[in-house]
């Protein structure tokens, strides 16, 4: 007998496409026999944990046996006091996309819909589609814009109905870069019914500070509606250990924590995330890389010709002018790992994440060699 378990799956899982993460190291190595290879594909932090947080871990290893404090405590208390928030306004999960999905399965049903932007960060269309709701997709800004291909706030309004249930915005987004400012945002959030969620997704909020990008976290008290997301996976450098929370409406949290499973994030990961916190000059040391990273890469694309997207996260969005497939093969074959967009609806497209000098020089000459062919 042929299987067809797919016949037997909820019609929503039928469409799904699988999320395309970054190509891990190992697997290069594996399939293309090289070493020493260069990974700018999902925008780590190329310092990793700072050693504050390598010393919580350490430490961490002689409880591992136990399991991990559900209620989140200690963590819970330390970002409470950081954002001047109540611990009753924090869902902590296992990265911030276990908490988009929560979002999804709490306020998503097939006679309801969601909102985002094209070009918007890929986990949305998942999380969405599989709770069978509408997806409406927002054009993005034309890339002649300002912020070329970035969230278009007008267009996005103007798909709120009475049905939607969760915006989701990604300030600065990711793979644009693109970032939009505290006014527009602000009335933005404003004009949306208190029916509507809006999901404001703040992964590079530490890399984002030189800019006119706000902190939305202090405008909770002012609209109920508002959940904002954070991750210990960029600026922190802890992505392999998967922490990151949301802060919104106490209601909001605690109808999450229904749904959520009771040890969603592990102790190590508690337990660095909290010593993260409390390490501001590592903080400091990735943001300063960053900016450094950003103006290396910048300038040695603008050498080769090419055109950038402006970018307030740690990664930059490059219009290579043809499709990015063949030149990205070349990279793999010279052992840099980017991030072809195809999956995005952008061909013609590379993201590539900021990394050390040493890092984005081998970047840069391999794209160089590459255009070349
Ligand atoms: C990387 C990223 C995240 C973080 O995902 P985690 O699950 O916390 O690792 C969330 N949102 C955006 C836009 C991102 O780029």
């Amino acid at each position: 007998m042929t299987e067809k378990f797919i016949d037997l799956t909820a019609p929503a899982v039928r469409g799904l496409h699988p999320y395309v993460p970054g190509k891990p190291v190992s697997e290069l190595e594996r399939e293309y026999g090289v070493k020493d290879i260069v990974k700018l594909a999902s925008n780590e932090n190329p310092l990793g944990p700072g050693s504050r947080a390598r010393a919580a871990l350490q430490a961490g290893i002689a409880d591992a046996g136990y399991y991990p404090d559900g209620g989140g405590f200690a963590l819970k208390n330390r970002l409470a006091r950081l954002h001047g928030v109540g611990t009753e306004c924090i869902t902590l999960g296992n990265g911030s996309n276990d908490v988009l999905v929560l979002l999804a399965e709490a306020f998503l049903t097939p006679d309801t819909e969601a909102v985002y932007s094209q070009y918007g960060f890929a986990v949305y269309p998942i999380a969405v589609q599989a709770t069978g709701a509408k997806a409406c997709v927002a054009p993005a800004l034309p890339a002649t814009d300002a912020m070329p291909l970035g969230h278009d706030l007008q267009a996005m309004t103007g798909l709120v109905s009475a049905r939607t249930r969760l915006i989701f915005v990604a300030n600065p987004n990711n793979p644009t870069g693109t970032w939009l400012d505290g006014t527009s945002l602000r009335r933005f959030i404003a004009a949306v019914p208190p029916s509507t969620l809006v999901v404001l997704d703040e992964a590079y909020f530490d890399y984002s500070r030189g800019v006119d990008c706000p902190d939305a976290s202090a405008w909770l008290g002012e609209f109920p509606n508002l959940v904002v997301v954070r991750t210990f996976s960029k600026a922190y450098g802890l992505a392999g250990l998967r922490v990151g929370y949301a802060l919104s409406h106490p209601q909001v949290a605690e109808i999450l924590n229904r749904l959520r499973q009771p040890f969603n994030v592990n102790s190590l990961a508690l337990a660095a995330a909290e010593a993260a916190l409390d390490d501001k000059a590592h903080l400091q040391e990735t943001v300063r890389l960053n900016d450094d990273g950003l103006r290396q890469l910048e300038q040695g694309m603008r050498q080769l010709e090419l055109q950038v997207v402006p970018s307030a996260g740690n990664f930059l969005l490059v219009d290579l002018g043809r499709p990015a497939g063949p030149v990205n093969e070349s990279l793999l074959r010279q052992a840099v790992i980017a991030r072809p967009v195809g999956n995005y609806g952008l061909p013609n497209h590379l993201r590539v994440s900021t990394g050390t000098a040493a890092q984005n020089t081998r970047f840069l000459s391999a794209l160089a060699a590459a255009l070349k062919q």
